[in-house]
């Protein structure tokens, strides 16, 4: 052995995590003929990257969605798409369009309730949530539409930030703790993408599979870097499509019930009365019946650690 393989292992062996790969499981989206997603949040092995607490994927795909009037309470829901149009109803009014580069982010606070409807042949893009700190959870809810977002853009690579921060660009988008969302685009086989080293990060592979910090990366998986990078290397083929989550280790105890996110078994009793109850809810504008809420388990639910 050489001076340089030393020095080779001695990189290997000072290097950060090169992280975990999360493969995504198919899930049906509600009822009969359902659109199916790929979950890769929460995860067996992860229950959460930063505040994202969930993460689907879906398409593409010319299943419809129909996703009835339904609640949250606790989160933040992101809407993002690669193709097609679904259009957003809410309890406080709204109805909102969505189109691929657009973000609609929902911030349920004390609850809120929607529902979502593709209005194109074929849909592709992601649903995720993030889970709001307990100073900011009892809010009153709200609804933004962001059509242009900044984008940071080198020769290598374009990003598409969503939310938070990343490299000198940051979003007009609400946010409730330290975190990034970004859709990644390559124009070459490699970039090298800014992380702040005190978030953890994860990779979403959309179109294509990759080499991400020297692991290979599936399409449609997840790869869990962690905290401490300063930065991520993708090897993928060019204009192949990631998406970036990442944000501040989340240190809260979480219980997370259907659609509702919150700390308490008592706590996600009463917010599923609530809504059986049609209490603390005004009426979407949708014809047809709201989802009911699943039966409460016999067993006390639990919090868990991120
Ligand atoms: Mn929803």
């Amino acid at each position: 052995m050489g001076p340089v393989s030393n020095v080779a292992r001695e990189i290997l062996e000072g290097a950060q995590s090169v992280g975990e790969v999360l493969l995504a499981r198919e899930v049906p989206l509600g009822g009969p003929r359902a659109l199916m997603v790929r979950r890769t949040l929460p995860h067996r092995v992860r229950r959460m990257i930063g505040p994202w607490c969930f993460v689907d994927h879906y398409g593409p795909d010319s299943t419809p969605m129909v996703v009835p009037p339904h609640p949250h309470t606790g989160l933040q829901t992101v809407s993002w798409l690669f193709d097609g149009e679904i259009e957003h109803r809410d309890s406080l009014g709204n109805l909102q369009m969505i189109k691929p580069g657009q973000l609609n982010l929902m911030t349920a606070g004390r609850s809120i309730a929607h529902a979502e409807l593709s209005r194109s042949s074929t849909l592709h893009g992601l649903q995720l949530w993030v889970a709001l700190p307990d100073e900011s959870r009892h809010q009153e809810p709200h609804f933004e539409h962001h059509a242009e977002l900044p984008v940071l853009r080198t020769e290598d690579f374009s990003a598409t930030l969503l939310m938070g921060e990343l490299g000198d660009q940051r979003s007009p988008a609400a946010t409730y703790s330290p975190l990034c969302a970004a859709e990644i685009t390559l124009h070459s086989a490699t970039a090298v993408i800014p992380l702040q080293s005190e978030l953890e990060y994860g990779l979403l592979a959309i179109s294509h599979e990759a080499t991400v910090n020297s692991r290979h990366l599936p399409a449609h998986a997840l790869l869990d870097l962690g905290a401490g990078h300063t930065s991520l290397t993708i090897f993928g083929a060019p204009s192949s499509q990631y998406f970036l989550i990442g944000g501040a280790p989340f240190e809260e105890e979480l219980l997370m019930w259907w659609n509702f996110v919150g700390r308490t078994h008592d706590e996600i009793s009463a917010m599923r009365e609530n809504w059986e109850a049609q209490h603390g809810y005004a009426a979407v504008a949708y014809e047809g019946e709201r989802l009911p809420a699943p039966e409460m388990p016999v067993t006390r639910l639990k919090p868990r650690k991120p």
